[in-house]
C-alpha cells in the first residue's frame, strides 16, 4: 500500500463520506479474505494479465498482511464486511470453510462467509457451514467453470433458500467470459429456487440489463455494485445510462460491494463512482450500508428470524 493510504488520508476521507450521507458506517458485502497461499495465486493471477482480468493490467491497490487489510477497512469505517473465497476445483470448498470458520471467529466484523461447489457431499458440507454460523455464502461460476443449474448443486440451492441466506455469486460475462456465466444458467436455478437470495456480483456487468430483468422478476434478486461504474470498469464495461432509473428503482435491493483489497483504485473512487451516478442521498444511504444491515440483521432480528449480532460501529 503506498503511504498515503497507510497514514490514514484515505481512511478520513472515506470516513466523511457516509458521514456526511449520516450512516454510522459502511457494509460492503464484497471483499475477499482467503487462505494465504490461495490469495497470493489470485493476485498473481491478476500481475500476469490473465484471462480473468481479459488481459487488462490490474494494479492491487491494498497488497498487505490480513491483519492490515482488516484493520484498513475497519478505519474506513466498514462495520461489517464479508470473506469471499471459491474453489476452481472439486475437493477444495469444504477446506476453504473451514479456513472461514477460523476467519470469522478471529475477524468478529466479517460475515461469516462459506462456499460451494457442484460435487458429491456438497449438500452435507453446505448444511455444516450453516450450522457453523455462516451469514453468506459466495460462489463464482467463471473461476469454478460449472453450470449453477448442475443437478448437485440443486439440494444445496434449496437448503440455501430455505434458510434465506444470501449467495453472492459472479455469474455475470466480465471481466471474461466462462462456459457458464450470463443470465441463462442463473434464471434456471431461480426458476427452480424463486425465493433463493442471490446477490448477482458486479451488477452482472456487462449483461447489466439482463440481471436486471432478473431482479425485477424475482423479489429476492440482489445486486452489488463491485467495479461497477469506476474509471477503470467504465472503459471496457460500461454501464448502459438508459438503464439507471430500473437501477434507482431497485434502491432497496442494490448492495455495496468492493471487490477490496485486490482493486486497481482507491476505494473511495467506487463510493465516488455511486455518488456521481446522481441518484440522489436516500438512494446512496440504502446502498452503501440500509440494505446490507437489513438482510444481515446488523441492527436488530433479521427477516429469517436470527438475532442481531452485527459489531457496532
Ligand atoms: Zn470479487
Amino acid at each position: 500500500m503506498d503511504s498515503a493510504r497507510r497514514d490514514g488520508a484515505e481512511a478520513g476521507e472515506v470516513r466523511r463520506f457516509w458521514r456526511e450521507l449520516g450512516l454510522p458506517g459502511l457494509v460492503d458485502v464484497h471483499t475477499h479474505f482467503m487462505p494465504e497461499r490461495v490469495l497470493r495465486k489470485v493476485w498473481a493471477y491478476f500481475d500476469a494479465l490473465g484471462p480473468l482480468t481479459g488481459g487488462v493490467a490490474w494494479p492491487i491497490t491494498y497488497r498487505a498482511e490480513e491483519d492490515e487489510r482488516a484493520a484498513l477497512l475497519r478505519e474506513f469505517g466498514v462495520r461489517a464486511f464479508t470473506a469471499m473465497l471459491y474453489p476452481h476445483k472439486p475437493g477444495m470448498a469444504r477446506w476453504l470453510n473451514t479456513w472461514a470458520v477460523g476467519f470469522a471467529r478471529r475477524t468478529p466484523d466479517c460475515l461469516h462467509t462459506a462456499t460451494l461447489f457442484p460435487e458429491p457431499g456438497v449438500e452435507e458440507y453446505v448444511r455444516e457451514a450453516v450450522a457453523a454460523g455462516a451469514r453468506v455464502f459466495k460462489a463464482h461460476v467463471q473461476v469454478g467453470a460449472y453450470d449453477p443449474a448442475d443437478e448437485l448443486l440443486r439440494p444445496a440451492w434449496g437448503l440455501l433458500a430455505e434458510a434465506g441466506i444470501p449467495v453472492v455469486i459472479h455469474c455475470g460475462s466480465g471481466p471474461a467470459p466462462g462456459k457458464h456465466t450470463g443470465p441463462g444458467p442463473i434464471a434456471e436455478v431461480l426458476a427452480r429456487h424463486p425465493d433463493l437470495r442471490l446477490v448477482v456480483a458486479h451488477l452482472g456487468m456487462p449483461e447489466y440489463e439482463e440481471f436486471l430483468d432478473l431482479a425485477e422478476r424475482y423479489g429476492e434478486v440482489r445486486l452489488d455494485t463491485t467495479m461497477a461504474f469506476t474509471d477503470f470498469t467504465e472503459k471496457l464495461m460500461p454501464f448502459p445510462r438508459r438503464a439507471l432509473p430500473r437501477l434507482a428503482d431497485l434502491g432497496d435491493r442494490v448492495l455495496l460491494g468492493s471487490d477490496f483489497p485486490a482493486i486497481p483504485y482507491p476505494y473511495l473512487h467506487q463510493l465516488r463512482a455511486l455518488e456521481g451516478l446522481g441518484l440522489g442521498a436516500r438512494w446512496l444511504r440504502a446502498v452503501c450500508h440500509d440494505n446490507a444491515a437489513r438482510l444481515f440483521g446488523l441492527d436488530g432480528p433479521d427477516t429469517a428470524g436470527r438475532p442481531a449480532t452485527g459489531p457496532a460501529a
